[in-house]
């Protein structure tokens, strides 16, 4: 009888042991940040992780606090999936509220994640705080005002402005359409003037509206619409046919060089590189364009390959047939400049090589960077005589030209580029346009350096 009782009590406490083993809390709610938040603005969109273990989160809550008022900006409950809780262990958050319609003053705030579980809670009853911790609440755009009052741009073409900003702008440049282009600080010796050269891209319309745009660390963003007239272009339509004879000798080597299957259909073989290497190679000049010197390393108008004849000029619209049929259309993106095969390639302006390597249809390629955002580009090389970080000089040989990559016959390929877009190089060759649009705005005010060089002696 003893023992029968011993039994049941040994059974009722090993029921009583698992159930709270089961339902017990294998640890405090806790919760992080996913990322660093410097500072909130209107509608700062942030993550939350938050961690309960088993038996699972009950309930989350997310505050704001403000001297003594509390926002909420999100609650959820989550509902039991068996006797012993939600099992959820881990729930990532997002918020994203805009705080000027929730009314949360300006300044310091206290961000407050309370998290309940379906764990017995023996000493506390309800939710705890996961997470307590300060932000700053800053609904205040940047101060963005340009300085240079008009500014006339081609289609295809490039223009620089020149403006004010407020201290507290952590980013800031010309958005045009799709295209963003940054912004340069610390040129001039007023740490608040910064300058961008711009672009209206050749693939957009007379209807571009450029403007300049600030943000501050919080996300607030301030835009103002540049005065610009936008000039129209016309370019030119050319039809290319491609023959059996160029596709043999081009495609099987191409999709060798560039990591390409090998298509038995050398015209399908053909328009993968034509379209998607193409592709490819654009997105790897925005890499490799990504970062520019902070001043002009040039000096004076760009010099143009000496004695070449143009064969393709900039954005050509390209129509290309095959035994009569248009297969595709492309968008030529410089200008293809030729003399004698094997002809010394010149450095079109002082810079410094940021690549020297093949480049899908570019084949080997150079490319110099001049300092704020400008780039130039040299393709279908048949030798390369620069590295990478070499500074070179105005005319200084780059190589010599040839026809690597889908070149059909030996001419350099010269692009301009602005942080990775192709610009028209025409302006870029011609002084009058470079000092009205670029050097005159330089000059506006004194420059970062020559003060300090001043001060010194
Ligand atoms: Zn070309």
């Amino acid at each position: 009888m003893r023992a029968a009782l011993a039994v049941v009590a040994l059974i009722i406490l090993l029921l009583i042991g698992g159930a709270w083993w089961l339902k017990c809390e294998s640890q405090r709610p806790y919760a992080a940040l996913v990322a660093k938040v410097e500072a909130l603005g209107r509608k700062t969109p942030f993550d939350i992780d938050v961690h309960a273990g088993l038996p699972g989160l009950r309930s989350v809550s997310v505050r704001l606090l403000s001297g003594t008022s509390s926002y909420e900006l999100l609650t959820e409950s989550y509902p039991p999936q068996s006797w012993r809780g939600s099992l959820l262990a881990d729930k990532r958050l997002h918020i994203e509220s805009d705080l000027n319609e929730l009314r949360v003053p300006e300044g310091p705030v206290t961000l407050v994640v309370t998290a309940d579980t379906y764990a017995w809670h023996l000493w506390s009853s309800g939710a705890v705080a996961a997470l307590n911790t300060p932000l700053t609440l800053d609904l205040t755009p940047p101060l963005i005002a340009p300085l240079t009052t008009q500014h006339n741009i081609r289609l295809g073409g490039v223009d620089m402005v020149v403006f004010r900003q407020s201290p507290d702008t952590v980013s800031s440049g010309v958005e045009v359409g799709k295209y963003f282009f940054p912004a340069t600080t610390g040129y001039f010796a007023d740490s608040a003037v910064a300058l961008a050269l711009f672009a209206v891209p050749q693939d957009l319309d007379l209807g571009a509206e450029p403007r300049l745009v600030a943000r501050d660390a919080a996300g607030n963003r301030r835009e103002v619409a540049l005065a610009c007239s936008i000039a129209p272009q016309r370019f030119a339509e050319r039809t290319l046919s491609i023959d059996d004879a160029f596709l043999t000798r081009k495609v099987p080597d191409l999709e060798r060089l560039n990591g390409l299957p090998t298509n038995p259909n050398l015209v399908e073989g053909y328009l993968q590189i034509n379209r998607d290497l193409r592709l490819k190679d654009e997105s790897r000049l925005h890499e490799i364009t990504a970062t520019s010197a902070p001043e002009p390393l040039w000096n004076g108008a760009f010099h143009r390959q000496s004695n070449a004849a143009p064969l393709s000029s900039f954005a050509d619209r390209r129509t290309y047939l095959y035994r009569g049929d248009v297969i595709d259309h492309q968008t030529h993106l410089g200008y293809d400049l030729a003399s004698l095969k094997l002809a010394p390639v010149e450095a079109a302006q002082n810079g410094k090589v940021v690549f020297a390597d093949n480049l899908g249809i570019y084949g080997n390629t150079v490319v110099l960077d001049h300092g704020l955002g400008i780039f130039s580009l040299y393709g279908h090389l048949s030798t390369i005589a620069v590295h990478v970080g070499d500074p070179v000089g105005v005319k200084q040989t780059l190589g010599q030209t040839g026809e690597t990559g889908l070149a059909g016959g030996d001419h350099l390929h010269f692009s301009i580029m602005l942080h990775g877009i192709h610009v028209d190089p025409v302006e870029w060759w011609d002084a009058h346009w470079l000092r009205d649009h670029v050097t005159s705005k330089l000059a506006l005010f004194p420059r970062a350096g020559a003060q300090k060089a001043g001060q010194q002696r």
